[in-house]
């Protein structure tokens, strides 16, 4: 199926021209993010593979759907970008990734966990530069601390057991309850007893109408003093200004971001040599404990085989009109 893929990247084309050496389609590679302004670059492609920051708004496939666009292919497992409702209306079917790899999202997030707290950015500096001091990079064991985790799905309940191995204690949220974290001894909670006891914070839920905005002012006023909040699932999730006057407050003490709520114009470009017009942005840069990736939590060789492979798969699927157990269905609009 002649397929164009947007925001493509050389490691996107890499995997992908690897797992179509097995599932044979007509790839065309575009840098440019699907936006209004580039929809018109899919007419005449009956399929489109998009990642996480391409815009699907009901303008954007009307074009589409006017191009002759029959597939949007989403490279993610979220697709709170997608305007389901507008795709449903098009008679556009949408197909994603829904688990490439979450042990690569849950095995990041521990990364800025251990760096946030013994300051291991810093040391790195520190020690280049032939400073040995230890001023300033006291840290706490995780033995024994309360970690929270929001979202005990695939990704949040890895987490969830790798801080067990860290013997932390776990309160976890969730709408359903996992039945093997309770074995292994998590206690669900509500909300506000998860904000009031947990030293450290992890969202791993999805961004939807009711967890938009979730970590709030309201939120951020519940949580113990110099608390450790951890967002690696989506940027919207957290009320960035609420945030910024929790770590001036000094309520939370250390923050660890890889999805910001405006990443788009953001993430996954070299910006190096331009001026950041985000000041809501850089004034998270400015905080000495705050450590942000640029939504990379996903980047690993296993998760980018999988998510190649599973696309193509949903596409060739779709092509020979199977069903595919990839489609995201009527009923998640709901959700
Ligand atoms: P999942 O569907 O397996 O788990 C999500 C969990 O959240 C489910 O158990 C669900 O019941 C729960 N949930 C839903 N609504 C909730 C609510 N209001 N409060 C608490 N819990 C709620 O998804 P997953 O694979 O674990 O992925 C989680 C999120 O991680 C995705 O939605 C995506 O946004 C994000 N993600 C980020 C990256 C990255 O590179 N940073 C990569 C992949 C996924």
């Amino acid at each position: 199926m002649k397929i164009a893929v947007f925001s493509t990247k050389t490691y996107d084309e890499f995997f992908f021209r690897e797992a179509g050496r097995k599932k044979q389609h007509d790839l065309h590679f575009l840098e440019p993010r699907l936006t209004e302004q580039t929809v018109s670059l899919a007419a005449g492609f009956p399929a489109i593979c998009v990642f996480v920051n391409d815009q699907l708004t009901a303008p954007v496939m009307e074009a589409l759907a006017a191009g002759g666009t029959r597939l949007i292919a989403l490279r993610c497992a979220g697709f709170n970008n997608v305007d389901l409702a507008a795709a449903r209306r098009l008679g556009l079917t949408v197909v994603r990734v829904p688990a490439y790899s979450p042990h690569a999202v849950a095995e990041h997030t521990v990364g800025p966990m251990l760096a946030l707290n013994r300051k291991i950015n810093k040391a790195y500096t520190r020690v280049r530069e032939g400073n040995f001091s230890l001023d300033g990079l006291l840290g706490f064991d995780f033995h024994g601390h309360a970690i929270g985790v929001i979202g005990t799905g695939k990704i949040g309940s890895i987490v969830a057991k790798i801080m067990m191995g860290f013997d932390c204690c776990i309160l976890a949220h969730d709408r359903t309850r996992n039945a093997e974290l309770e074995r292994l001894g998590a206690c669900y909670t509500t909300l506000p007893d998860l904000y009031a006891r947990s030293d450290i914070i992890t969202l791993h839920c999805p961004l939807m109408p009711e967890t938009h905005h979730l970590i709030n002012a309201e939120a951020v006023r519940q949580m113990k003093q110099g608390a450790m909040l951890i967002n690696t699932s989506r940027g919207e999730l957290i009320d960035t200004k609420a945030v910024i006057a929790g770590l001036k407050s000094g309520r939370i003490g250390h923050l660890g971001l890889d999805v910001y709520e405006e990443e788009a114009d953001l993430f996954f470009e070299d910006l190096s040599t331009r001026i950041i017009q985000d000041d809501v942005f850089s004034r998270l840069l400015t905080f000495p404990n705050v450590i942000i990736t640029g939504h990379q939590a996903f980047f690993t060789r296993e998760a980018l085989t999988n998510i190649a492979e599973t696309t193509l798969g949903n596409v060739s699927d779709f092509e020979a009109g199977r069903p595919c157990p990839n489609e995201v269905t009527p009923d998640r609009i709901r959700k």
